[in-house]
């Protein structure tokens, strides 16, 4: 089985010489939930964006479903982002003044799928995360887990298999926050690969995997059976 999006000896230095990533190798598998955890500046976000394409390294490999992203044309790998990426965002993102439906319908917009039917799949995509009732509900009606809701159902509405999420939960309440965990580990039961950032360790806790990062580089993951005491503290738990 090919992991959906693996990143080997990965360096990413930044002008002025900051090293953000050190040689990092990670994959991750259909269907796997995954929370990276670590302090601030430890690599975290430079790692998401790389896994999602949105850099590129300064050495080492990137390979969505076991295609070198180097290899391809920026128009090719736009494509491939926007076929087989979500991204979700701490604050939502959403246009405002917007229904939910015609904000997550846009997240069809690349795929030159006509707008009737970009809006019934963005009505079974707010269904399946909970939102059938809230359609026509603009961002400002809605509370900060269902604004969450809408984030994650228009990140997924075009079926990506990976989902990419920066800090889904650190804008919400604890319970809210936990809301949103549930749905995207019901997500990957599904088959969709979810990898998030957080700095909370009771989110980090709830993942089925977690891995720990400090100074650019993986210092914990519990998929390698690190499961010391001081091994979950790093990686949350
Ligand atoms: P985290 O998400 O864990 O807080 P980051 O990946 O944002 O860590 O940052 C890792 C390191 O890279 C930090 O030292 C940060 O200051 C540096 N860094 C991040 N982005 C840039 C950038 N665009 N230019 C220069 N340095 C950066």
């Amino acid at each position: 089985m090919s992991a959906v999006v693996e990143l080997h000896g990965v360096t990413k230095t930044y002008a002025g010489g900051v090293t953000a990533l050190d040689a990092v190798s990670l994959g991750v598998g259909a269907g796997e939930l995954v929370a990276i955890a670590g302090p601030s500046g430890s690599g975290k976000s430079t790692m998401l964006h790389l896994l999602g394409t949105l850099d590129r390294p300064s050495a080492g490999t990137v390979l969505v479903e076991g295609r070198d992203v180097s290899r391809l044309s920026d128009r090719r790998l736009s494509a491939l982002r926007a076929r087989a990426i979500g991204f979700v965002f701490q604050r939502f993102h959403l246009a405002g003044g917007v229904s939910a439906l015609d904000n997550v319908a846009d997240g069809l917009l690349y795929g030159g799928v006509p707008l009737a039917r970009r809006r019934a799949r963005a009505s079974q995509a707010l269904e399946r995360v909970g939102l059938g009732h809230r359609l026509r509900h603009r961002p400002h009606e809605l509370s900060g887990g269902e604004r969450q809701r809408v984030a994650i159902a228009r990140a997924v509405v075009g079926g990506p298999a990976l989902l990419l999420a920066d800090e889904p939960t650190g804008a919400l309440d604890s319970a809210s926050g936990a809301g949103v965990l549930a749905l995207l580990r019901e997500l990957a039961e599904a088959g969709t690969t979810v990898v998030l950032i957080t700095h909370d360790r009771d989110i980090a806790a709830m993942a089925p995997r977690r891995v720990g990062m400090r100074d650019g580089r993986i210092v914990r993951d519990t998929a390698h059976g690190d499961t010391r005491p001081e091994a979950r503290a790093e990686a949350g738990r």
